[in-house]
């Protein structure tokens, strides 16, 4: 099956990195790219394809989500942010939502997912949570193209004072949670013509021990793998680091042998050294010297107060940085977006983290991070993950450098079609196989029955108007 895209922009790829060709050509044979060149294509065909008004990207790789939780951040998370534990949801929210979440919610949120990444450009997800095959599933009908890893941990986290963060052990270690997430690896990865991979995520650095991270690096090593841990992600975190360990934790991964290129770790977003935790340590150059990638989810902090110091001086250090949706809304052209300008911000200068740099991290550095050189690029060889943009509409136009107008201006609507294996996964804003009503109907019920049920999980008992109070009182009618 040959497919011909003509096309009026390409943002392919030359000489190691990528380059603006007006009125092009992509060949796409089976899943991959055969050729791109000058001109209108003249050879034979199955299908020609004409998007000489539109602009063809890689699509994003988003190296950071949980699918069967973020959509359910929604109309709770934002505004809230408790200064007992400076400013992070980690420890309250997230456990109230997790103790009212069923499981029926948990895949609507999944069904949900896939609707909202391919409408706003993710056509590679990575997925660190708790089911991992129904997630498998989901992105196999979608179309997507998944790395998947099932969570697991030493201890998990609680506060039952809402000022101090304390942690309960498995028991086992974490080793019945690494045999799950090593299993699930040997059974789904290659699926859909290696569309599915797997991958180990021990949860987060504080609740990992030593062995159970040496373990898994053995491990990934053994399989062939990356690996994501969530690091530097709270100051109650890095203190707790700090007190068990006397070193930040970026410098205890570094000491027990954790960092590397095969690690994407999560957040890094108050370091030793970043003004956050005011504790000296040489994170940035430790990150960089290791190898070790990035994943860089701006709106998750930033929604609360919390911006990277900054994502344009990782870049400087040599950091792998590569983007992540995390939290709600599961949008990479909002990701994008807001990590150029919150880190111009941070800088206070226009000219740091451009388009063309938070481009580079939404697909050569997401592809680098999962081992992968025929990802995030349009070449000859590398798999058929293409975006089709609009060049005329309300936010596009006037179109001259179109990656600065999907980085400043574009919105789903100007996202006409998604190319995942060189099939389409959406044509026309339409993702087959997913109904919109019904996503959103399911959602909203999931989304009631865990409002109503917040207090059971919460310390303090609350309920979801004292967690998280609405923007206005009721009416009284
Ligand atoms: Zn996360």
């Amino acid at each position: 099956m040959r497919k011909v895209i003509n096309a009026g922009h390409i943002i392919a790829f030359q000489d190691g990195g990528h380059r603006h060709l007006t009125n092009g050509h992509i060949v796409v044979e089976h899943d991959r790219i055969a050729h791109v060149g000058g001109g209108t294509f003249t050879g034979q065909a199955d299908e020609v394809i004409d998007a000489r008004h539109q602009i063809i990207t890689p699509g994003f790789v988003n190296t950071h989500s949980h699918l069967s939780e973020s959509p359910l951040d929604k109309s709770f998370v934002e505004d809230r942010g408790p200064r007992n534990f400076y400013l992070s949801g980690l420890f309250e929210f997230l456990t109230a939502r997790k103790g009212a979440m069923t499981n029926e919610a948990r895949k609507a949120a999944v069904d949900f997912s896939m609707h909202e990444l391919i409408r706003t450009g993710t056509t590679t997800i990575v997925e660190l949570g708790l089911m991992g095959p129904y997630v498998a599933e989901q992105c196999e009908k979608a179309g997507l193209r998944a790395w998947i890893g099932e969570m697991y941990s030493s201890t998990t986290w609680f506060t039952d004072d809402g000022r101090t963060v304390s942690y309960r052990p498995r028991g086992d270690d974490g080793a019945a949670g690494l045999a799950h997430a090593v299993k699930f690896v040997e059974d789904y990865s290659g699926r859909a013509n290696g569309r599915i991979q797997g991958f180990l995520s021990p949860a987060q650095v504080d609740t990992c021990s030593e062995d159970l991270l040496r373990k898994t690096k053995a491990l990934a090593r053994e399989m062939g793998v990356p690996t994501a841990l969530h690091t530097s992600q709270s100051v109650p975190e890095f203190q707790e680091m700090v007190r068990r360990h006397g070193c930040s934790p970026i410098e205890w991964l570094d000491r027990i042998g954790f960092l590397g290129p095969e690690l994407i770790m999560g957040h890094a977003i108050m370091p030793g050294g970043s003004s956050w935790v005011n504790y000296h340590a040489p994170d940035l150059d430790l990150l960089a010297d290791s190898g070790t990638n990035v994943a860089h989810c701006v709106w998750v902090y930033c929604r609360r107060g919390i911006a990277m110091d900054s994502y344009a001086k990782y870049l400087d250090k040599g950091i792998t940085m590569t983007l992540g949706t995390d939290t709600c809304p599961q949008s990479m052209i909002e990701g994008l977006r807001w990590t150029a300008v919150m880190s111009k911000v941070q800088d206070r200068r226009t000219e740091v983290a451009t388009a063309a740099d938070v481009f580079n991290s939404a697909t050569l550095a997401g592809a680098k991070a999962l081992g992968r050189d025929d990802l995030g690029r349009i070449a000859k060889g590398a798999k058929a993950d293409l975006l089709f943009w609009e060049t005329a509409s309300m936010t596009m136009t006037p179109m001259r450098d179109p990656v600065r107008n999907i980085v400043y201006s574009a919105q789903s609507d100007d996202l006409h079609s998604s190319m995942i294996d060189g099939v389409f996964v959406m044509r026309d804003r339409i993702v087959p196989g997913y109904d919109l009503g019904t996503l959103t109907a399911n959602l909203q019920k999931g989304a009631r029955h865990m409002w109503d049920n917040m207090h059971v999980e919460d310390w303090a008992h609350r309920t979801i108007d004292q967690l998280s109070p609405n923007s206005f009182p009721e009416y009284r009618a």
